[in-house]
Order: structure tokens, then sequence, then C-alpha cells
């Protein structure tokens, strides 16, 4: 029988078994191997609030903390929230890893230079 992929999506090398994670959407049982996982690091206050409580702090170098959470999505989740992309066959064959992009400090990303 043809297949799709032929990893069939999946990273289990010559393992019979792979654990079962729930997904962080919809609570979907997954296998780890083929789970698409993002680590986000976000702040705990929005914007807005974030510039309310830095007029409002009583310490100059008092940082709000961050909130580094690990997601891990079902193959569902993470095509419906485009965090990957179907790709047609040709470009399926493609290997290489994706482009990374660079962020500075803030998080925005930056351009490389061409040399
Ligand atoms: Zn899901």
């Amino acid at each position: 029988m043809p297949k799709k992929r032929r990893n069939q999506g999946r990273n289990k090398n010559n393992r019979g078994h792979v654990k079962v994670i729930v997904c962080s959407n919809c609570g979907r049982r997954c296998p780890k191997d083929k789970a698409v996982k993002r680590f986000t690091i976000k702040d705990i206050v929005d914007a807005s609030s974030k510039k309310d409580l830095e007029e409002q702090r009583a310490f100059d170098q008092y940082v709000v903390p961050k909130l580094y959470i690990k997601m891990q999505y079902c193959i569902s989740c993470a095509i419906h929230s485009r965090i990957v992309k179907v790709r047609s066959v040709e470009d399926r064959r493609i290997r290489a890893p994706p482009q990374r992009v660079k962020r500075d400090a803030a998080g925005r990303p930056v351009e490389k230079k061409e040399e």
C-alpha cells in the first residue's frame, strides 16, 4: 500500500511503543513522537497591564516573571492552529529542517545580514 510519509509522520525509530501525551488544546491522546511540541515563553500579564505595573512598582529592578510552558499538540490541533502546515507531495520530500527565525531579547525577529 502506498504511504504518505516514509515515517508515517512519526519519529519512532525501531521502538515498539511510545508513551502517549495529552494534547494541550483538546485533550486528545497522541504518541509523544508524533505530537507537535512547542516551548512558549510569554509574559504573565498582557502588554497594557505590564505598562501600568511598571509605573506603579515600588522596586525599580523588579522584572515581571514570565510563563515557561511546554505545549504539546495533537496533529489536528497543530494543523488547525497553523503551527504546522500541510505540504504538497513534492514538498514533503524536502527533509531539511525549516529555517529558524533569530529573535532579539525583546522577542522580535532579527533580520539576517546578507554576506
Ligand atoms: Zn488536540
